[in-house]
């Protein structure tokens, strides 16, 4: 089979590839291993698609930490607020949420994946799904074939690679591109887990005392060995049973795993701020108030407001203050260093859940060989590239799947120019 371009893989930068390709009338054919389309897509944001970010460009660039600059002549092309205009002419309603988050009116993934669907077909995209390409061929710096598990065969005049990273493989995204890139003659930068829960050892993590507890709105920070932060994230987070999770641990991961290496460390230290619109000395000074208002009242009770009680309780144990002690008993040294520990709760990870159960591959193909305005190879000629294949992560919150959108639009619309 012949076709002028052809995308493999149909994430949200495969699907947005062959729109513009087909949009700038050239055959296009879009093939993917699975039985269904934009599997990972509909799975974002909790189900309810993710679709971009509302934020100003500067920000969402400074929300992925992997090489976020490098889309900075993308964004030229095709930004966020395009991305929104162009579901909009779609017909998909799109919505705000909290960070400028965008998801569907509907809060349904499936109306999202529709309308793409939809304009492949009113496009004459041609679609194949349950079929897994095996090997790209390449000849004299040229793609020339494109092998199928099928024994098929397709002749493009140009391939984009979008078959995503390697992380939550029953989606179908499995690391397939990445020796593919190899042979043409790229380099696959490191590659590991990101936006990942954190594994702990620490005693209050294995006898799981706080197992499923939330806190809202704190502020966690990874430590580097000499005791300074690297990065705080202020989000809410969870206690597990094998360490913790939640947004700000997911922002937070990917400087752990970074860290662990950097400094050949067995564990990092995070430091845990629940209270971090409050000073220590505010803090400690309600403690005294409290002391003074009810003189004999259990410590646990009376504070109790301050935190989320099976929280305060952990602190209080920590602190080694007994939780039923009328607050007149207790020491002001015993106050201020309750106090300083709502505000610097210090716990170690030491690494994080598998790359297949991370949200995000951080590495992949390495961006100095890929042209920024065109998304392609430097390496190979008709050799295009988009989506989380690159060595560009984000934060979950709709930036990775900027990336892949707005990626997978300029790929797919210079690989429509090459074949022309
Ligand atoms: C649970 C979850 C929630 C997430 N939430 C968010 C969020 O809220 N915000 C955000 O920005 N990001 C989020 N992400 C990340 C985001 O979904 C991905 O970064 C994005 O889907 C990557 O898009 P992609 O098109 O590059 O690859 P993918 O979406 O991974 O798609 C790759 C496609 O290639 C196909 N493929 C692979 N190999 C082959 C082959 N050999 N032959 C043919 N086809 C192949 C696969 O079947 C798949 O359909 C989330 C990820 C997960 C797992």
């Amino acid at each position: 089979m012949e076709t002028d371009v052809l995308v493999i893989g149909g994430g949200p930068a495969g699907l947005m590839a062959a729109i513009a390709a087909g949009e700038s009338n050239v055959r296009v054919t879009l093939i993917d291993k699975g039985n269904k389309l934009g599997r990972k897509l509909a799975i974002s944001g909790g189900g309810r698609c993710n679709v971009t970010n509302r934020l100003p460009i500067d920000e969402i660039v400074k929300h992925i930490p992997g090489n976020g600059r490098f889309l900075y002549s993308a964004f030229a092309e095709f930004n966020n607020e395009d991305i929104i205009h162009f579901f909009e002419n779609l017909g998909v309603k799109l919505k705000e949420e909290d960070h400028g988050r965008m998801f569907p009116v509907s809060n349904d993934a499936k109306s999202v994946v529709g309308a793409l669907l939809h304009r492949l077909n009113e496009l004459n995209v041609k679609i194949l799904t349950n079929t897994p390409v095996k090997d790209i061929l390449y000849e004299d710096g040229k793609v020339v074939k494109v092998l199928l598990e099928n024994g098929n065969e397709i002749i493009p005049k140009a391939v984009i690679i979008a078959v995503g990273g390697k992380s939550v493989p029953h989606t179908g995204s499995t690391g397939d591109g990445y020796p593919w890139a190899e042979k043409a003659g790229h380099t696959i930068t490191e590659l590991y887990p990101t936006e990942v829960p954190l594994l702990s050892n620490e005693e209050f993590i294995q006898n799981r005392q706080l197992q499923g507890l939330s806190l809202r709105n704190i502020a966690l920070s990874v430590l580097n060995p000499k005791g300074k932060t690297i990065i705080t994230h202020k989000m809410d987070m969870i206690f597990t049973h094998f360490g913790v999770s939640g947004p700000a641990v997911l922002r937070c991961s990917q400087f752990v795993v970074k860290a662990l290496k950097k400094w050949e460390l067995s564990e990092v230290v995070m430091k845990l701020d629940s209270l971090p619109e409050k000073k220590e000395e505010e803090i400690f000074q309600e403690f005294i108030e409290k002391t003074k208002e009810e003189p004999k009242k259990a410590i646990k009770n009376s504070i109790k407001g301050h935190l989320p009680e099976r929280y305060l309780l952990f602190l209080l144990n920590q602190a080694k203050i007994d939780q039923d002690a009328p607050l007149n008993t207790i020491s002001k040294e015993k106050l201020r260093q309750l106090a300083k520990l709502c505000k610097d709760f210090r716990f170690t990870v030491n690494g994080t859940q598998p790359l297949e159960k991370a949200f995000v591959t951080g590495g992949g193909v390495s961006i100095k060989e890929i042209e920024p305005k065109t998304m392609a190879s430097k390496m190979t000629k008709g050799l295009f590239f988009c989506g989380e294949v690159l060595d560009i992560h984000g934060y979950t919150g709709g930036y990775n799947i900027t990336s892949a959108f707005v990626t997978g639009r300029l790929a797919g619309l210079n690989a429509a120019k090459f074949c022309k």
